[in-house]
């Protein structure tokens, strides 16, 4: 066994997620660690809800970065809202939303599922099909930006059904906060988590969250206490919430330096120019893919400009060519998941890495890996198509 320190290979991080973490962010994670309930990081915290009030676009006072990745953001919205009985809808098009039953499952709920095609959005018609046919649903739950096929739902449109039946909603917003349009009050979402490592050019590990006054209330009507006692929103809230704060669990001191500066970058750079950027870097992208020869899964406009998923061309080997990149260039991307294993190619542009370096240096190492495997592609066209678009 080495005992010696580890010391990563430095890598451009163009898969699902993580992403390229900007230096601000892990020069902030490298101050000195102060104590949970000193004043001084007290005001950070609040600092950090007001910013993400901003990312979210909400002026929900439920919202807090939970300590824990994504995943664990999706359990704290699941367990504090669905109650043993409750009946759930969850709309399934990728893995998260299968992720988002099992979760209904484990807490006593009885999920009904509403299916799409991968690569398709969740059809509203047929959700509110089932919200007709299942009287006293009591939850929609369905994912904003399916990072395993790269499609983005249309959530404003979701939400206004779920509530047109007297449900609440279960919002998965990991990939998209940041990254594309995403604005929680104006489009009455209810239960939003996300995570700090997609758009927020940020390390993994942290899972902002935001619940509207109707998911609060939901919460403290319930008839049984949660079955997580980490993850209880009413003994959570002892510490993040306003006044006097006891304590809870010991916060994650410097990761949350990590996701407040990540959140200063954003307010800099602005929310709607952070979207623009992302959508630039998808133009110019998927310009070079189409010179190649290459093609999306996903039909615009429902295609997310952070998540790309290519075809794999017939006869290449999806593997040899991730690897080759990884090893060769540094670069790494992802692989398909589930159904799409082998047949997906995921080149995710996401926060700090949405900029035309990684655009241009992934085309041309893509089409230098699959010219070097004789796969049947536009040869040195990719660079050249993606340099006119971003002209
Ligand atoms: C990445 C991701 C998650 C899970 O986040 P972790 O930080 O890996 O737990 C959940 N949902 C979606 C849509 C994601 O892309």
């Amino acid at each position: 066994m080495s005992t010696r320190s580890f010391n990563p290979p430095v890598r451009t991080l163009m898969g699902p997620g993580p992403s390229d973490v900007h230096p601000r962010v892990l020069a902030a994670m490298a101050r000195p660690t102060i104590g949970h309930l000193d004043p001084a990081f007290v005001a950070m915290m609040e600092e950090t809800k007001a910013l993400l009030q901003y990312a979210f676009q909400t002026q929900n006072a439920f919202t807090f970065p939970v300590s824990g990745p994504g995943s664990a953001g999706m359990e704290t919205c699941f367990v504090n809202l669905v109650e043993p009985g409750d009946k759930v809808i969850v709309c399934q098009n990728g893995v998260f939303g299968a992720r988002m039953k099992e979760n209904v499952v484990r807490a006593g709920g009885e999920p009904i599922v509403v299916e799409d095609n991968l690569g398709e959005p969740i059809d509203p018609g047929k959700v509110e099909d089932a919200l007709k046919k299942h009287r006293g649903v009591t939850l929609v739950a369905f994912v904003h930006a399916e990072t395993s096929t790269g499609v983005e739902s249309d959530a404003q449109a979701l939400a206004r059904i779920a509530h047109q039946h007297g449900a609440a909603t279960i919002v998965d917003a990991v990939t998209s906060l940041g990254g594309s349009p995403l604005s929680v009050d104006a489009w009455g979402l209810d239960a939003v988590y996300s995570g700090s490592q997609k758009c927020l050019s940020c390390t993994p590990g942290l899972s902002p969250v935001t619940f509207s006054e109707r998911a609060a209330e939901k919460i403290k009507k319930r008839k049984s206490p949660v079955q997580s006692w980490f993850l209880d929103l009413t003994l959570v809230m002892g510490y993040w919430g306003t006044g006097k704060r006891t304590y809870h669990h010991t916060a994650p001191i410097n990761p949350l330096y990590g996701l407040h500066e990540a959140l200063v970058l954003l307010k800099e750079e602005g929310l709607e120019a952070s979207w623009a950027r992302h959508r630039q870097q998808y133009e110019a992208l998927r310009a070079g893919i189409e010179a190649m020869g290459l093609s999306y899964l996903v039909k615009e406009p429902h295609r997310l400009p952070q998540l790309n998923a290519i075809r794999v061309p017939e006869g290449v080997d999806d593997a040899t060519v991730r690897s080759k990149l990884l090893h060769d260039y540094n670069i790494e991307i992802g692989g398909g998941l589930g159904a799409l294993a082998g047949k997906l190619w995921r080149i995710g542009l996401m926060g700090h890495g949405a900029n035309p370096k990684n655009v241009m240096s992934c085309l041309g190492a893509l089409d230098a890996v699959l010219a070097e495997l004789r796969a049947p592609i536009q040869e040195g066209a990719a660079v050249t198509a993606a340099q006119k678009a971003f002209a």
